[in-house]
């Protein structure tokens, strides 16, 4: 990796190509059943274009179309499959809970190849997690980490509640500790208190990385929380 910055690692991906995949692809664009590049979207729609700021403008239009039932389900068609099968560039790296409440292309309102996405109880950073968010970032590009808890989760309320827990459910629950400690007796809702402080120490952990504090410092990156409300819908930011 030492000489090997993220122009060469597309390059190499580029190459990596099956000829056979970009083949079928030009035979579909000739015959108009693909959308050509410049037909495929607008210029809004290539991430390359978009600053970190403007790719989180887009990403919170989705939720706020979502909150307000008036999703238009982007890229989800088979024109869309067809187009990124030969490689993804998607413009959100998100990092949220596995609880089946919180599917981020739907809450998020986008589509095949638009966010990777890392999902897992509790929405911890740990050394696996870290690293799919740095190859989003680094590799694929991703202009916005969006680290998001959510209400009621059970993750955080097991790290409050305490005690022994089965299998591997305790190394879940020791990652979410220092926020429940760090968040004692602060005045309101203990859980929602301990819930963001859970996102921002997976967030102080992500910026840890150096290569993810890297990309923020050049300006290639946007870090934020948010806490998703599954009342409402709303990804709340703190
Ligand atoms: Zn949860």
């Amino acid at each position: 990796m030492k000489n090997l910055d993220r122009r060469d690692f597309l390059k190499f991906g580029t190459m990596a190509l099956g000829t056979g995949i970009a083949t079928t692809v030009m035979a579909n664009v000739a015959q108009g059943t693909v959308p050509s590049n410049k037909n495929a979207a607008t210029k809004q729609e290539n991430p390359a274009d978009l600053s970190p700021d403007e790719v989180f403008n887009k990403l919170m239009e989705g939720n706020k179309r979502f909150v307000e039932n008036k999703r238009q389900s982007p890229n989800q068609d088979s024109a869309r499959l067809i187009e990124i099968a030969k490689g993804q560039a998607p413009f959100a790296a998100i990092l949220s809970c596995a609880d089946s409440r919180v599917p981020a292309e739907i809450v998020f309102d986008r589509g095949l190849g638009d966010l990777f996405v890392v999902r897992d109880a509790g929405n911890i950073a740990t050394p696996e997690e870290i690293g799919s968010l740095e190859f989003g970032t680094l590799v694929l590009g991703a202009k916005v980490l969006l680290v998001m808890g959510h209400t009621s989760c059970g993750a955080v309320q097991a790290a409050i509640k305490g005690g022994s827990l089965p299998g591997q459910i305790g190394s879940i629950v020791d990652a979410i500790l220092p926020a429940v400690q760090s968040s004692e007796g602060q005045p309101g809702d203990q859980l929602e208190n301990a819930t963001k402080a859970n996102v921002m120490l997976q967030i102080e952990n992500l910026k840890a990385s150096p290569v993810i504090s890297q990309l923020i410092t050049d300006g290639k990156l946007k870090i934020v929380g948010a806490v998703y409300d599954l009342n409402t819908g709303e990804a709340k930011l703190i």
